[in-house]
């Protein structure tokens, strides 16, 4: 068996392995990382980046079909084409660009990529068989885990054949012509939605009593409406029984109704849940977070030297996270003082209308015993969204109301993600209602709608 020695270890190569080993690097830390797939793991080549392709199509193709009739700007094409596999080709070659960019990046530090499945002898020790078939040993003084998160499956609905997970569906062959989709989460509704543009007959089912559950109301209100405007057929409060002979899935309302829908492929999506089996994790006898790595505020593992970050280290599971996490524990290792504590990690769903939220929302800090001042500025007041033709959605503030210290930042809307990266700056800097309110703001704009809101909060906001 051939042998390896390194300082820093990194055990799956996602967004917050691959960015945790170029810190490493660029902070002179001997690093190897080890990827049994993709370098840019769940995100770059079956998650965040292929969705939003697929979303991005979606949204050209239904726009191309709209104007197949009469456009209120006046434009005109005579049919619109899909052709799914140069899509599908569109898609993989982002991909390839991105995950042969991360390889650069961490040749640049100097981190050393083995390709292979690793296996976690003990906290100092890993075995890989490579992607060559060699049996490989490394020995390390730092065992970052990073092995990220697989999708949930359900009982009596296995994947396989006509029934897939965001992966298979993230590079159809072909459409399918009745698409259902098990779950009104990020992924179901994403890629339902995504699908529905394409052309697929979609309905989503949802155990809960509205889509997405977890965000507020006001928000999910916009984007349930917008999804039955598409002709997107929603089942709240289902319960998913089975599949009959013809293949039909069954499914069993809140009253107890039965109901048989016709599916030529169906997309489960009912949460993904850490990676933590199958490569020796359980021989650490590591402290659980459920089914999650427990972590300290330095993402600190109940073992000295063995840290855990992103997906495999609980919720929120998402990339941007896993990125920071991945970046901070380079530098402890580094020697620098660092605790995860950020003053949000904003969340964005890539609905039609997106959804971003940042901080907490009014309603949140008021269980938390805070008076609060909240305010919203719809986007039907706002030019630049007229000039977009969607005046749909909001931009809301939660502020205290002693201080004006901004707790919280919620909009919906079309390109609202964007708003998402002011939202976290002005609370990672403790920004208060005024500070946003005396910033200038271009024009036209849907930024501007962010300076209304806080202006109003104060009220005196100027148009409206
Ligand atoms: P991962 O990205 O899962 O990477 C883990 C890596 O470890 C994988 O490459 C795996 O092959 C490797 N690995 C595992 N075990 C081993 C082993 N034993 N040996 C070697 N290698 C191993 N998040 C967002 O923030 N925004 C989005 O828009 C978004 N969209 C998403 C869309 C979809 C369809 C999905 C499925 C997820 C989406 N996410 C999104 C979530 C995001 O992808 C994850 O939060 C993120 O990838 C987590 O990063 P990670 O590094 O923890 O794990
Ligand atoms: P999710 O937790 O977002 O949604 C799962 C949904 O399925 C919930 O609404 C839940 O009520 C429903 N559900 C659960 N069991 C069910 C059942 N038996 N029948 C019907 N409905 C059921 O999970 P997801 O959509 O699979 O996404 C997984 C994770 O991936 C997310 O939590 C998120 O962390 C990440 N992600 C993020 C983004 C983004 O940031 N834009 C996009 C996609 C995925």
């Amino acid at each position: 068996m051939q042998t390896k020695n390194t300082q820093l270890l990194v055990l799956g190569g996602g967004p917050g392995g691959y960015v945790a080993a170029i810190r490493a690097g660029q902070l002179g830390i001997p690093c190897i990382v080890v990827e049994g797939g993709q370098l840019g793991g769940t995100c770059l080549n079956v998650g965040c980046i292929p969705s939003k392709a697929l979303l991005h199509a979606a949204d050209e193709y239904a726009r191309a079909r709209r104007w197949t009739d009469l456009s209120p700007i006046g434009i005109s094409v005579a049919s619109a084409q899909l052709d799914i596999r140069q899509t599908v080709h569109w898609k993989d070659d982002i991909v390839a660009r991105l995950t042969g960019g991360v390889a650069a990046l961490l040749r640049k530090s100097g981190v050393e990529v083995v390709s292979g499945w690793g296996t976690i002898v003990d906290g100092k020790t890993v075995d890989v068989r490579t992607a060559q078939g060699e049996a490989l040993r490394i020995s390390c003084e730092h065992l970052l885990v990073a092995t990220g998160s697989v999708p949930v499956d359900l009982a009596g609905l296995p994947f396989g054949g006509d029934v897939v997970s965001s992966t298979g569906a993230l590079s159809p062959g072909s459409l399918p012509q009745r698409l259902v989709v098990v779950g009104a989460g990020y992924i179901g509704l994403e890629l339902g939605t995504a699908y529905r543009k394409l052309g697929a007959d979609v309905t989503i089912v949802e155990a809960g009593q509205r889509v997405l559950p977890g965000y507020d109301e006001s928000l999910t209100r916009p984007v349930a409406a917008s999804l039955k405007r598409m002709g997107v057929d929603l089942r709240l409060g289902c319960t998913v029984q089975g599949r009959g002979e013809d293949g039909a899935l069954r499914v069993l309302d809140a009253k107890g109704v039965e109901a048989s829908l016709a599916a030529d492929r169906i997309l489960v999506a009912v949460g993904r849940q850490p990676r933590t089996a199958g490569f020796g994790l359980e021989g650490l006898q590591l402290r659980m977070n459920g089914r999650a790595i427990a972590i300290d505020g330095q993402c600190g593992t109940s073992m000295t030297h063995v840290w855990a970050i992103g997906d495999v280290a609980g919720e929120p599971m998402l990339a941007h996270r896993a990125m920071a996490q991945g970046e901070m524990v380079a530098e402890i290792i580094s020697g620098k003082k660092r605790r995860f504590n950020p003053a949000s990690i904003p969340a964005v769903c890539f609905t039609d209308p997106e959804i971003v939220v940042a901080g907490l929302s009014a309603q949140e800090a008021r269980s938390k015993g805070i008076e609060v001042i909240e305010a919203q500025f719809p986007f039907s007041a706002n030019g630049r969204a007229m000039t977009l033709e969607s005046t749909e959605g909001f931009v809301k503030v939660a502020a205290r109301k002693d201080n004006h210290l901004i707790l919280g930042w919620q909009a919906v809307g079309q390109g609202v993600a964007e708003l998402g990266s002011a939202f976290s700056q002005s609370l990672e800097m403790g920004a208060v209602l005024e500070d946003v309110a005396s910033t200038i703001h271009a024009h036209p704009t849907l930024g501007e709608a962010v300076q209304e809101s806080a202006l109003r909060a104060l009220g005196h906001a100027l148009h409206i």
